[in-house]
């Protein structure tokens, strides 16, 4: 792919400042629907991050003593700047992540009930009083780390920017945001907004190579909390980084495999529309709640799999910025080839594909990275396309007889973030929903959460929760208080 050498570098904002990397290195993305170059930006490493701590640490100073009541107004500013600006920034998302402009729309006002939610909450994080002892008064205060280093991925990635700096930013602490190398144009533009809406240095955008400038967010020194929302394999390696440098707070949302289990006696016409939403294919299956394995009753099988397949096939793949698109092109190249290699694997593992199975034939859309929604069917339980996450548009089903076959099934993969569960049956529905292993399990439903209510991954999947009131005390230390009086 050729670089536009006319196109402009967006800064990243550093203490208040427009700023290039220190070295005056970029990086380039492309448009996943045309392989057209369509942004740069500077490839931050360690002296820019080191920059950008140095800042939210002198903001901090400040910022922490600043009322509940102003960082709350500040939020609700933010929110307001991108309503206003909700299009240009959804633009920017459809270009460079590839998916349809109806959902990144969305997105936009997503992160806008967020940023919302936690404002309203600015008063809520409470500490106890304790009646330890006689003469004694003890009581509990909830305090801000400092700087948190608050590392987002690509599948959404102006929600992720501006959502995921809203609880940080009302306990107290100051921030630097580390986007995705793929997709950091949003928050680039967003970063003017946080200007407009906070004191300088409160939050700081660091764009740059996960394993430069994210490894040197991880390692800083003063950065004693860390929260990183990928995959588990990175979840992984910055639990191990962190460690290494010092005892850190890391908090972890991380990837899915994620069941969407049928019982005889769902709703079938409920359960095709549950299992359609649940996959994402309006974001390509790049959802990390994405409901991957279609666990069905054999009784249902046949049924629900030839009707998913024909809805599957119904659904328009075309160029992200068309109103009627339904699902669009895979973020880029490397994602793009992961796909494929399943759909081989998918393949040479005996499983049977009844819908998608390879790109569009339309020759429209030959020029980008598009992936035909793909349902395989007969998927063995312990086969790879049933064990690992794609994070793409393929669904891998499989039948089962009795609940603890289609528990074990659900239960029998390392990851365990979400769930999906249709039934009619009251007791089944608690049976299940206790003994499912996942952070976040639908009834009758998928795909989605909404702010107050907790979401995070058990196992492999995560650590903490985040988006209810719970995300809001992971950015407070406790400090007890001990007065003796008497
Ligand atoms: P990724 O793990 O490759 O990258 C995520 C972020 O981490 C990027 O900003 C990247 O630059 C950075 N990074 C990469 N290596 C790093 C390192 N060594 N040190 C520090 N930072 C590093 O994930 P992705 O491909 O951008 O996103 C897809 C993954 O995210 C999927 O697994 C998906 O399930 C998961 N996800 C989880 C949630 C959730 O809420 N649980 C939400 C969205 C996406």
């Amino acid at each position: 792919m050729a670089v536009d050498a006319g196109i402009k570098t967006l800064p990243m904002l550093v203490g208040g400042a427009f700023k290039e990397a220190r070295s005056g290195q970029t990086i380039d993305t492309y448009n996943p629907a045309t392989g057209e170059v369509c942004a740069r930006f500077p490839r931050g490493e360690a002296g820019d991050v080191d920059d950008a701590v140095q800042a939210a640490k002198r903001a901090f100073a400040t910022w922490q003593h600043t009322a509940p009541a102003e960082r709350a107004a500040c939020l609700r500013k933010l929110a307001d700047l991108i309503l206003e600006h909700a299009d240009e920034l959804a633009m920017c998302d459809v270009t460079e992540n590839g998916s349809p402009i109806r959902e990144m729309r969305g997105d936009a006002h997503k992160a806008v009930g967020t940023l919302r939610y936690f404002a309203g909450l600015a008063l809520q994080l409470r500490g106890d009083t304790i009646p330890g002892a006689p003469g004694r008064l003890n009581y509990t205060l909830m305090q801000p780390f400092g700087v948190v280093g608050r590392i987002v991925p690509f599948n959404h990635p102006l929600m992720f920017a501006a959502g995921k700096a809203a609880a940080p930013l009302v306990a107290g602490n100051t921030i630097v945001i580390k986007p995705s190398e793929h997709t950091s144009t949003s928050a680039l533009k967003l970063a003017e907004l946080f200007d407009e809406a906070f004191p300088p240095g409160v939050v700081n955008v660091v764009t740059g190579l996960g394993s430069e400038a994210g490894d040197a967010l991880v390692t800083h020194p003063d950065v004693r909390r860390v929260a990183f929302t990928g995959s588990a394999e990175i979840g992984r390696t910055i639990q191990a980084r962190a460690a290494s440098v010092a005892v850190k707070t890391v908090t972890l949302e991380l990837g899915g495999k994620n069941p969407i289990v049928i019982f005889p006696d769902a709703d079938v016409e409920k359960a095709i529309d549950g299992a359609m939403r649940g996959m994402a294919f309006t974001w390509q299956g790049q959802s990390c709640g994405s409901t991957s394995r279609l666990i069905v009753h054999r009784s249902l099988h046949e049924e629900l799999v030839s009707r998913l397949g024909e809805q599957m096939d119904g659904l328009r793949s075309g160029m992200p910025a068309e109103e009627s698109t339904d699902t669009g092109a895979i973020v880029h190249r490397g994602q793009f080839d992961k796909v494929m290699r399943y759909l081989e694997i998918g393949r040479e593992e005996g499983a049977r594909v009844v819908a998608g199975g390879g790109p569009p034939e339309d020759e429209a859309l030959a020029g980008g990275l598009f992936v035909r929604p793909t349902l395989f069917d007969d998927v063995a339980p312990d086969s790879r396309l049933a064990q690992e996450e794609i994070f793409g548009p393929v669904l891998a089903a499989m039948p089962f007889d009795s609940y603890d076959e289609a528990l074990s099934i659900a239960n029998g993969v390392s990851l365990g973030l979400t769930a999906s569960v249709y039934t009619g049956d009251l007791s089944l529905t608690h049976r299940f929903a206790r003994d499912i292993e996942a952070g976040y399990v639908w009834v009758n439903d998928s795909q989605k959460h909404f702010p107050g209510c907790a979401y995070g991954g058990w196992k492999d999947s995560g650590v903490g929760t985040e988006e209810g009131i719970e995300e809001l005390y992971s950015y407070a230390r406790l400090k007890n208080v001990n007065v003796l009086y008497d």
